[in-house]
């Protein structure tokens, strides 16, 4: 059950949910079987708005609150988890940085370009490193100043729209400490390579990416040079909430494929559905589901009072992705042997699941973060 929602919330679910049962929901499969870049859905994502759900109307964009792209963003991850990805990243961790840190001109040039209005494309975010990963504090890409200019030097890995979107907010350190750079990804010297052969969310772009001597100008810096962490860190605030809701529309549509298929599933005379020990599963797929929802709808609530969440992104991200694992799992067993063929969803909800409890903070570092705002003792030091 959801937060009692406006009309226009209402409105924004009912269209979200049509829109991803159409154009979604019948090719997930294929996608997710071949690896296949969903090519010619992204065009329809920025035509009806979903990319730029956040970004203000005066920027190109649908201007909502952050409930209503938590709808969209949960039924996306309901349909296929690879396109919530793209959405979640494009709009939680690249137009919310650029929105929150950037210039005028910074905001002018590029969020209409992520919402879609021109020239659009898709945004990426680049923290990660092939050697840093939970602590990005050691990166080890470079940028150094020459003139007005810096000079970026350095690899990344597992960046989302890092191969097929128009900017990646590059993290490197500099002289003043860790800076994050707007990076057009048609830059000279960067790389970015599809990373295939991945568990799941295989029809989304996940690249590693190489930047060679790539030359951006003084204005490509966001926000203040040397602080580029809490840029990251911010983001990530916001990134988790949309992970946390996109989920919860994969518990929604372990629920979905588990009483569906209990009712018609029958053995020993009668469907599964009946027997105490498959409801004891459905309950408990629901259960999660129910707490996940709550957790996520929270935090878009603060949001949208003007709230700091940190610690509710993380509490959110932790427990609805951790639920959409267990749901999975929980799904594949109500669906005994078929469960673990790719003839039905579940096994897919199982893999596309699976990383959510990774990435944005694997699971061990969001207890870290939350033992230090407990004990108030901090780990990592
Ligand atoms: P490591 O940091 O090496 O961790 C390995 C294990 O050690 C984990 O279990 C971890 O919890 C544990 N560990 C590490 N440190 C501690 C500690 N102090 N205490 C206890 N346990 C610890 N990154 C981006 O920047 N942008 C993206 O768009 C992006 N998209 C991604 C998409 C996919 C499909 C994947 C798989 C990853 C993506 N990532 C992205 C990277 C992701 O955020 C990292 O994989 C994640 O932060 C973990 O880093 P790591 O893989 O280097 O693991």
């Amino acid at each position: 059950m959801d937060l009692s929602l406006s009309d226009t919330q209402a409105g924004i679910k009912q269209l979200a949910k049509d829109f991803c049962d159409r154009e979604l929901a019948p090719n997930a499969r294929e996608l997710d079987r071949t690896e296949a870049y969903p090519e010619e859905l992204v065009p329809k994502l920025f035509e009806v708005g979903f990319l730029g759900a956040t970004i203000p109307e005066e920027h190109g964009g649908m201007g909502l609150d952050y409930l209503s792209y938590g709808l969209i963003v949960e039924e996306a991850g309901r349909t296929d988890a690879s396109v919530r990805s793209m959405i979640s990243v494009n709009l939680g961790l690249v137009a919310s940085s650029i929105l929150n840190y950037g210039t005028d001109e910074q905001k002018a040039e590029w969020l209409p370009r992520l919402a879609g209005e021109r020239d659009p494309g898709l945004g990426a975010f680049g923290l990660t490193e092939p050697d840093h990963g939970s602590d990005p504090s050691s990166m080890t890409s470079f940028a150094r100043r020459d003139g007005e200019d810096w000079v970026i030097n350095g690899s990344k890995m597992w960046i989302t729209n890092g191969s097929r979107g128009v900017l990646t907010v590059v993290y490197a350190n500099t002289d003043d400490g860790i800076t994050a750079f707007l990076v057009p990804q048609d830059a000279d010297g960067y790389e970015g390579r599809p990373l295939h052969g991945k568990l799941g969310l295989r029809a989304g772009d996940t690249a590693e990416v190489t930047l060679t001597d790539v030359r951006v100008p003084g204005d490509a810096v966001l926000g203040e040079v040397g602080r580029g962490l809490r840029i990251a860190l911010h983001s990530l605030d916001n990134g988790r909430m949309s992970l946390a809701a996109g989920c919860t529309g994969i518990s929604q549509a372990c629920l979905d494929a588990s009483l569906a298929y209990a009712a018609e599933r029958e053995q020993f005379g009668k469907p599964i559905a009946g027997f105490q020990l498959v409801q004891e599963l459905l309950s408990d797929i629901y259960l999660d589901l129910e707490a996940s929802r709550s957790l996520w709808q929270k935090v878009a609530w603060l949001h949208d009072l003007g709230e700091r969440h940190t610690i509710e992104s993380s509490v959110a991200k932790t427990f609805c992705s951790e639920a959409a694992v267990r749901n999975a799992n929980r799904a594949v067993q109500v669906h005994g042997g078929y469960g673990y063929s790719d003839e039905y969803p579940v096994g897919r909800y199982l893999r596309d699941a699976r990383v959510t409890t990774l990435y944005e903070g694997t699971s061990q570092i969001q207890r870290l973060l939350l033992g230090r705002h407990l004990t108030g003792v901090s780990a990592f030091t």
